[in-house]
């Protein structure tokens, strides 16, 4: 089975309590479907299927590689350079 090679990048594994919004549509005043957080660094961006696809535009730019869904309900990660979902725990 493939694995993501990339787990030691991970610094933070829950969401956070309170999320304003994707960080840039904020600042630019656009609008978000669904909302990531960056697992290393914290940045919270938004999914592809809105318009500023933020959260993968944050991994081209920091090279951070893996993202959670911080939907409510939501647990699963994403690793954009293996490709590959799956689930972290504390
Ligand atoms: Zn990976
Ligand atoms: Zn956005
Ligand atoms: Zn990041």
């Amino acid at each position: 089975m493939a694995e993501c090679t990339h787990l030691d990048t991970v610094e933070i594994l829950g969401a956070p309590q309170e999320i304003a919004g994707c960080e840039e549509c904020l600042e630019l005043g656009m609008r978000w479907v669904h909302l990531r957080m960056c697992q290393q660094c914290g940045h919270i961006g938004c999914c592809d299927n809105s318009e500023g696809k933020h959260a993968t535009a944050h991994f081209e730019s920091s090279g951070h590689p893996i993202i959670r869904s911080v939907e409510p309900g939501e647990s699963w990660s994403w690793c954009y350079v293996d490709e590959l979902m799956f689930e972290l725990r504390a």
